[in-house]
């Protein structure tokens, strides 16, 4: 029978309360690390709760009724999450990604979207604002988060069977309604729409074909993710990445494809486009194809601690910051003398290392820090 995983310590991680470097120069709308990675774009968690039960990021076993999410209190507000926002902006940050958990349950998220709407780059420009959701409220909620000033959403869904989907999210969840919150963001221009299918050899791979001709012909973008090794809970083995060039292979064999330039540095997406003119996909290879060198991304969590990679295992407590009387100066300082300080790149050190083995340090879960 297979072990069951308890979590030893809290998944929450450590985390230290950031330096003010004293001295710091004010923001001046770039910082870059250690390798040269300028931070350009912000994901933010703004709960740890998914009505989700995905195997491979919240498998139920662990997150069951006993499992405790954080309370209230220890989540940051609207106010803080748009204050320490404006800070990253200031720093550069161009882009803001929404995530959780699942976004959507938190409760009025629209008035948090509408607050950072009215963030401003350094030179004046809206930022690139959108979400990741699993599209289970989506249908009802779409042209609230759209007439708050969201651009645009990027929707998972694994499989089109009906059944291999319920098996993956674990929760029952029907395809039909996720299709459903598609069309509804389609319909009141929340684009352009991404979904993401997470690749699981020898649970969902039979449903790439399917999946690619379902988008084929349509301004959707579907993009492959390799099934990562995130976290501490999910029983990652390497035998069940589907590596991206094998999807490219299968799909190419029916639908031929080629290679097209990827739209910015620091994108995560490879990108192919249907030699018929009919559209294109993408696919994330985390694992195979390490793309650390040109990360731009920070992660901020739902109790607002910053996290430099997603497979980090230790966080900046911001929320200390925020609720210690600090100076927006003085936060600013401490992120840019953290950012500074950055020499993450797990995914192209990860040979070097075993993941996801017990000896190294614990990880911190997706749906805490946001995929
Ligand atoms: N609930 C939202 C959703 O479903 O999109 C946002 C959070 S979810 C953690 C963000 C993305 O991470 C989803 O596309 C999910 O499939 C992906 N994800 C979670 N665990 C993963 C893993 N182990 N490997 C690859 N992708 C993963």
């Amino acid at each position: 029978m297979a072990e069951k995983v308890i979590p030893l310590a809290d998944h929450r991680i450590a985390s230290t309360v950031p330096l003010i470097p004293a001295g710091a120069l004010p923001a001046s709308g770039r910082v870059v690390d250690r390798l040269a990675r300028p931070l350009r774009d912000l994901r933010i968690s703004v709960t740890d709760r998914c009505n989700f039960r995905c195997s491979y990021c919240m498998p139920k076993e662990i997150f069951d009724k006993h499992y405790e999410f954080l309370p209230h209190s220890s989540l940051l507000s609207f106010e803080e999450i748009t204050r320490a926002a404006s800070l990253f902006v200031a720093h550069g940050v161009h882009k803001i990604r929404l995530t959780g958990g699942e976004p959507l349950l938190r409760k009025n998220l629209e008035v948090l979207v509408e607050m950072l709407s009215r963030l401003r780059t350094a030179d004046g420009t809206p930022l690139d604002l959108t979400l990741t959701t699993n599209a289970s409220v989506l249908a009802k909620k779409a042209q609230a988060l759209k007439d708050a000033g969201l651009q645009r959403v990027t929707v998972s869904l694994d499989a089109l069977d009906d059944a291999v989907f319920r098996r993956m999210n674990d929760a029952d969840f029907p395809v039909a309604e996720v299709l459903r919150g598609i069309e509804a963001a389609q319909r009141v221009g929340l684009g352009p729409i991404k979904v993401n299918m997470v690749v699981k050899r020898g649970t969902n791979d039979q449903e790439i074909i399917p999946m690619a001709r379902h988008f084929k012909g349509s301004p959707i973008v579907l993009r492959f993710i390799e099934y990562m090794d995130v976290g501490a809970t999910n029983g990652w083995r390497m035998d069940e990445v589907m590596p991206s060039a094998e999807v490219i292979s299968r799909i190419g064999d029916v639908f031929p494809l080629q290679a097209i330039d990827r739209s910015a540095v620091g994108e995560t997406a490879e990108r192919w486009r249907y030699r018929d003119g009919s559209g294109e996909i993408g696919v994330i290879s985390s694992v195979t194809q390490a793309f650390c060198h040109d990360c731009n991304r920070a992660r901020l969590s739902t109790e607002g601690k910053l996290f430099l990679c997603l497979f980090a295992t230790h966080g900046h407590d911001l929320r200390a910051l925020l609720r210690g009387g600090y100076g927006d100066e003085q936060i600013a300082a401490a992120i840019g003398h953290i950012w500074q300080g950055r020499e993450d790149r797990y995914s192209e050190l990860r040979s070097a290392t075993d993941p996801g083995d017990g000896r190294g340090e614990r990880r911190v879960e997706m749906h805490y820090i946001g995929g």
